[in-house]
This record gives structure tokens, sequence and C-alpha cells, in this order.
């Protein structure tokens, strides 16, 4: 560094340099800036030699500029550290500037994750129903799908707030407040001549199935609305069983001595192994809907759903298809001898009044 540099070590691994007296141009200074980083990080790379050992190491470098502006000192940390994991991300031993783009999507994302706080406080979620069918098209149950009434009046799907609720832990509330709700319908259904056999599917994410009192919760959840529990069907996801794999086993375990069912959702799509499948006590595969959607125009698909078909009978497991929107699509897999079915062709996802008015006795 040169005289009148600042230098300071925030903690753990995180350094802060202050460069002064750069020039006046926002363009030369950053320049500037880009020279005098890539040299810290070039240093940082030089082998280190502790006792008879070699060590190499490196940096990430996050840049933000403040000619001129005044700015308090934490809302530049705020960006120099943004940048710094977006160095990260990039793929370490790089230097990167802030940039208001990227804030904007950073201040989008604290929006949205204040407004689902809001969310659940004021109970804007609603679960909608989406119809399973067996192979003669006869009503077998259906899963349960979260939905956001957002107070500006539109509904969110999922795919907007479901990765920001796991990535900051919210999942957990909401993860929570869908169990809970789909069990208080379940527990209607089972006065109803015609839903009383319908086997009810909830999506947990791999947050909530970590919990440790996951378990736990779920069994005082049936026993608050006396449920039959193998009405209950969990879908999890490949990747939730692959990390921690024992812990997850033991979950499992758990779930099946409670009675509930165990569906494996998106099946298809991360890494299968054949080796975990055998020992987990899963009662379903649901092939994902990736390959139903052109089961009827490519060989391959066709050929892996029929794979995961036979491999699902071989295994005694129940299979699922999701996804099916064309007849032609249902008479393939038909002729695969896949036992149930979900999509659009049998139904779309569904307010629950309007659910249980097609499907309860009248
Ligand atoms: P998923 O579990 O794979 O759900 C199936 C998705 O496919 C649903 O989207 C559904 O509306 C859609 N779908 C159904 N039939 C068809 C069809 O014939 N064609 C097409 N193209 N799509 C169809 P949705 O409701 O937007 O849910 C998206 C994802 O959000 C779900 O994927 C699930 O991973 C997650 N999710 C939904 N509800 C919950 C929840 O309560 N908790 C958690 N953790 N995740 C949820
Ligand atoms: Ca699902
Ligand atoms: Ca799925």
């Amino acid at each position: 560094m040169r005289e009148g540099d600042t230098v300071a070590r925030l903690g753990g691994d995180e350094f802060v340099v202050m460069l002064e007296n750069l020039d006046e141009q926002e363009i030369v200074a950053a320049e500037q800036v880009e020279v005098i980083g890539e040299k810290i990080l070039a240093t940082l790379c030089n082998p280190y030699q502790l006792r008879q050992q070699i060590f190499r190491s490196s940096g990430s470098i996050g840049a933000t500029l403040f000619c001129g502006q005044i700015q308090d000192s934490e809302e530049l940390l705020k960006q120099a550290d943004i940048a710094m994991y977006q160095a990260k991300k990039v793929g370490r031993n790089t230097l990167r500037f802030f940039d208001h783009k990227m804030q904007e999507v950073i201040d989008a994302r604290a929006a949205m994750e204040e407004q689902l706080r809001l969310a659940l406080e004021n109970g804007q979620f609603e679960l909608y129903y989406q119809v399973q069918v067996d192979r003669v098209g006869l009503p077998i149950g259906a899963e349960a799908l979260i939905r956001w009434n957002h107070p500006d009046h539109r509904m969110v799907i999922p795919e907007e707030f479901i990765s920001l609720a796991e990535e900051t832990g919210l999942i957990l509330p909401i993860g929570r407040w869908a169990l809970s709700e789909a069990c208080a319908k379940l527990a209607g259904w089972s006065s109803d001549e015609k839903m009383r056999k319908f086997v009810l599917a909830v999506n947990i994410s791999a947050r909530q199935f970590r919990q440790t009192d996951f378990v736990d919760e779920l069994k005082a959840l049936i026993a608050k609305y006396a449920l039959d529990p193998s009405r209950l069907k969990l879908e999890l996801t490949e990747s939730m069983l692959l990390e921690n794999s024992t812990e997850a086993s033991v979950t499992m375990n758990a779930l099946k001595e409670i009675g509930v069912q165990l569906s494996l959702d998106d099946f298809g799509t991360s890494y299968s192994s054949l080796q975990y499948l055998k020992h987990l006590p899963l009662d379903q595969i649901k092939i994902d809907q990736s390959f139903i959607r052109d089961i009827a125009t490519a060989p391959n698909d066709a050929a892996i759903v029929q794979a995961i078909i036979a491999m699902a009978e071989a295994l005694r497991m129940d299979v699922i298809a999701e996804g099916v929107e064309t007849e032609a699509q249902r008479a393939l897999l038909d002729m695969q001898n896949c036992r149930a079915y979900q999509g659009y062709l049998f139904g779309e996802p569904l307010p629950v009044e309007k659910f249980e008015s097609l499907f309860k006795d009248a």
C-alpha cells in the first residue's frame, strides 16, 4: 500500500483497504483501483512456506467508489461486500466493482423478504389443490401448491418466492403453515363420502425436513386433526436426501413409523442414485414434468420414462407422472404401465372451494 492508504482487518479473513487521493474522474479512479487490486491479488497468490509445507491462497476483492459522494461508511462497506460476494461467485481470485444494477436486485430482494414476513403475519398465503388420478382417470387425491395473494392484487406463484424464502429461512414458518393448513383440509375431507379416501401430497423443503423437531411437529398435527396418517403424503426431493444421507434416512424412517407416505418429487432431474433409492423407505416416485413434456416427440425422454417406471416396479414403489397435458402423453404413459397422473389434462391447481365443489359428494 502507499503511504496515506488505510488497511484494516474487519474480522476473520476480511480486510478493508481505503484508497484516497484517486483521480477525480470516476473512470480513471476505477482504473487506478483495478491496478492496485490486481497487485494485491497477485501478492496474495504468492506461495507461503510454513515449516516444510508450501501453502497457496487467493483472495476475492469487492470495490466501490465514493468520489465526492456523501455516503455513510456502513453503506459503503455493504456495497463493497456485495461486490466481493459477486467476485467469489465468478470464480475467486478476482476483483469486482459494485454497480447499481446489482444494488437494485438486492434491494428488490430485501423488499420482497419484508413483504414475505408481512404475508405470513397477515395470512396472505393460500393453498391450491391439483387433482391426481389413477389409470382410468378416477380422482385419488391432490397435491397442495402454495400461492401468495399479494396485497397489490396479483397472485404470486411459488417460483417467485420459494427460493428467497429458503435462503432467508422464512420457508420454515411458511412450510409449517402450509403443512398445518393441508392437514386441516384433509381432516375436513374425512367425513365426505367421495373425498375420504383422497391422499393429499404436501411439498416439504429441504430446510424444513432437516429441522430437528420436524417429525414431532408432524406427529402433533396428525394428533390435533385426528388424521389417518396414510392419507398424508410428503413430497421430498433427491437433493435433500443426498446431503446428509444418513440423517435423511433416519428422518424418513421416523416418518414411516408415524405412517405417512413419502414421495420423491422431480425424479430424474438431479443425481439419481440407485444405491440410495433401494435403501430409502419411499412409497412413490414422481417423474419430473420435463420428461413428460416431450415424451410423445423425443424418443430419449420416452426411453427414460420407461426405465423409471420399470425401476419403480422393481423396487416396489408406486409411480406418478406430473405435468401431463395431452391425451397423447397419457396414452404413452399408460402403455408403459404408469399408474397415476397429475397435470392440466386432468385439472389445474384450484382454490379449495372450487376443488371441493368438483369432488365433494353433492
Ligand atoms: P412441483 O412440486 O414440481 O409442482 C408442480 C408444478 O407444476 C406446480 O407449479 C403446478 O402448478 C405445475 N403444473 C401442474 N400441472 C402442470 C401441467 O400439466 N403442465 C405444466 N407446465 N405445469 C403443471 P407451482 O404451483 O407454480 O409450484 C412450483 C413449485 O413450487 C413446486 O414444484 C414446488 O417445488 C414449490 N412449492 C409449491 N408449493 C409449495 C409448498 O407448500 N412448500 C414448498 N416448500 N414448496 C412448494
Ligand atoms: Ca411437488
Ligand atoms: Ca415436481
